[in-house]
């Protein structure tokens, strides 16, 4: 089962001089004040070359926070002004991308809870006719290929060829230290059955504790993915999502400084 996929080469779209791209800024957009510093602070390390933000969030049980919604796309494009840096948001209905585009944001990417639905993915997919948007796809949550390539088809098939796969890890009913296990394996068929296709990690998502991103952000650039997606917070402890695994923007500078990167990116 070989991959036809219609893409650009990523250095066409996102050149970065061969070094890995990195994505960072907070797992919610939480105030205005709080995604404007955190975006402020990834800028000076120097080292971001996209800002993330989650607008939508996909929690998996009701009652928590479900995400700023639109008035979040103000404050983005507000941090893409001061920063310089493109912005990147999850969409998971066919409106998130008309309102996401509709506001300016320059990537989008699909999260685990939608790779998983084949229905999702062709409403995105269908929203996106006719657009010229780079697209991330996580992969699905449960550890299934077909389902990531399924969703990675289905978006080139609507005419997007600025396409990239983020690799955040599967659920496992293993006891594990991580919050969802790597699997490297399936990245490694993917990147097996679609050599041109850029795979970025999502170390954050994998290990769900801080303190275990560098081990797996290395591993990633070992494994010759070309980006990684480090979500940082201002004040982690005080994060409305994902506080465990928010890193402050000094630490993701140290986490990226830390890497050894493979020979041809340094
Ligand atoms: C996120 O990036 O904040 C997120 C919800 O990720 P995932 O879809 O990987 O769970
Ligand atoms: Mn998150």
């Amino acid at each position: 089962m070989k991959l036809n996929l219609n893409i650009q080469p990523l250095e066409s779209w996102f050149d970065n001089g061969g070094k890995p791209i990195i994505i960072s800024g907070p797992c919610s957009a939480e105030t205005e004040e709080q995604l404007l510093e955190t975006a402020r602070l990834v800028k000076e390390t120097g080292k971001v070359n996209i800002l993330r933000a989650g607008i939508w969030k996909p929690r998996t049980r009701p009652g928590e926070f479900e995400g700023i919604g639109v008035e979040g796309l103000v404050w983005l494009d507000k941090a893409k002004k001061e920063t310089g840096l493109p912005t990147a948001v999850e969409v998971a209905t066919a409106k998130h991308v008309e309102e996401a585009l509709a506001a300016g944001v320059d990537i989008l990417w699909i999260g685990a809870r939608s790779t998983v639905n084949p229905f999702t993915v062709q409403d995105i997919a269908d929203a996106l006719q006719g657009v010229d948007v780079p697209v991330l796809v996580k992969n699905p949550i449960n550890p299934d290929l077909s389902l990531w390539i399924g969703a990675l088809e289905r978006i080139n098939r609507a005419g997007i060829t600025k396409l990239a796969a983020i690799h955040r890890g599967f659920s496992s009913f293993e006891k594990s230290a991580y919050r969802n296990e790597p699997m490297w394996d399936l990245a490694i068929q993917l990147k097996t059955l679609a050599p041109e296709l850029p795979i970025f990690n999502d170390p954050s998502h994998i290990c769900g504790a801080r303190e275990l991103i560098p081990h797996i952000a290395q591993t990633a650039i070992d494994l010759d993915m070309q980006g990684l997606m480090i979500e940082a917070h201002r004040d982690p402890s005080v994060a409305w999502t994902d506080a465990k695994q928010q890193v402050t923007p000094a630490k993701l500078a140290e986490i990226i400084d830390n890497l050894t990167l493979r020979h041809s990116d340094s």
